[in-house]
């Protein structure tokens, strides 16, 4: 099953691309907001599974919001891949990743076009981003994608100088900038993919190949994840999780690269679609 935001309105996406609108179909049973579905996930999911949806409307992917818009939680980690720990210089984690977050006033849709922070040093880092469908407490590993709503396409584009300034670094601000968190264009449900911890991600500039891996290669999987991350707090139903990213990012280049005025950035998740980026001085 494929959920997305289409102008601020939950609509259910069909295997031909038309869009079918939640509540006009479930007579209301549903409402519009496509943030509110996630406390009566379970309940939607059956219902949209069970139903005889109507043809649904083509639609411009321009209009395409965040599929989670106003989370209560966002939780991003950090150095989850291992090619990427390496072209970063750290030590691989060991029992639990850093942990950060995005503000969500960096949540965007698919489709947006960036302004680079001046003086900034902007770079990529194309995301598998996992959404809580059921709160998760303390969740054990193996029951891990019983509490997951859906995956979705995420960029956690981060501006690399406040990134890592101060004494010590302080990687949320420097990575919630206006638009830095474009996630989408749809959510997929976990049922949807023949092995939903095996998917190609990648991205690329300006039509040139930048980051292309798996998400086998995770260090720490999605079930790893949010039993770790529920062990110390509770994990909510719309809360999103950035499960980190792999190598191929600007600042692991020799020569280092970073994101220009006019550069166009397309980044992609097998099975889920891809978010597309324009970026402005
Ligand atoms: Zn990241």
């Amino acid at each position: 099953m494929r959920t997305a935001n289409l102008s601020g309105r939950l609509v259910l996406i069909r295997d031909d691309g038309t869009a079918v609108d939640v509540e006009q179909a479930s007579d209301g049973l549903f409402g519009a907001d496509p943030q509110a579905v996630y406390s009566r996930w379970p309940e939607f999911h059956a219902w949209a599974t069970d139903s005889d949806l109507p043809a649904g409307s083509p639609f411009d992917v321009r209009d395409l919001g965040a599929p989670v818009p106003a989370p209560r939680q966002v939780l991003a980690v950090g150095l989850n891949y291992r090619d990427h720990v390496v072209e970063s210089g750290f030590a691989l984690p060991d029992t639990l990743p850093p942990v950060f977050t995005k503000y969500i006033s960096s949540l965007t849709g698919p489709v947006t076009e960036v302004r680079l922070p001046e003086g900034g040093h902007t770079d990529w880092e194309v995301e598998l981003v996992a959404v809580i469908g059921k709160e998760a407490y303390r969740v054990a590993e193996d029951d891990a994608w019983l509490h997951v709503a859906g995956l979705t396409v995420g960029q956690d584009i981060s501006e690399r100088i406040s990134q890592l300034a101060g004494p010590a670094p302080q990687f949320s601000l420097g990575k919630s900038y206006p638009g830095f968190a474009p996630t989408g264009p749809c959510l997929v449900t976990p049922d949807a993919f023949a092995d939903p911890d095996d998917l190609e991600l990648g991205c690329s500039l300006n039509g040139e190949e930048m980051q292309k891996g798996r998400t086998r290669d995770l260090i720490f999987s999605v079930p790893a994840l949010v039993a770790k991350l529920s062990a110390v707090l509770p994990l909510l139903p719309g809360d999103v999780i950035f499960t980190g990213t792999p190598a191929g990012v600007g600042l692991g280049r020799s020569p280092q690269r970073r994101l220009a005025d006019g550069d166009e950035l397309v980044s992609y998740i097998e099975g889920v679609g891809e978010l597309r980026q324009t970026f402005r001085a």
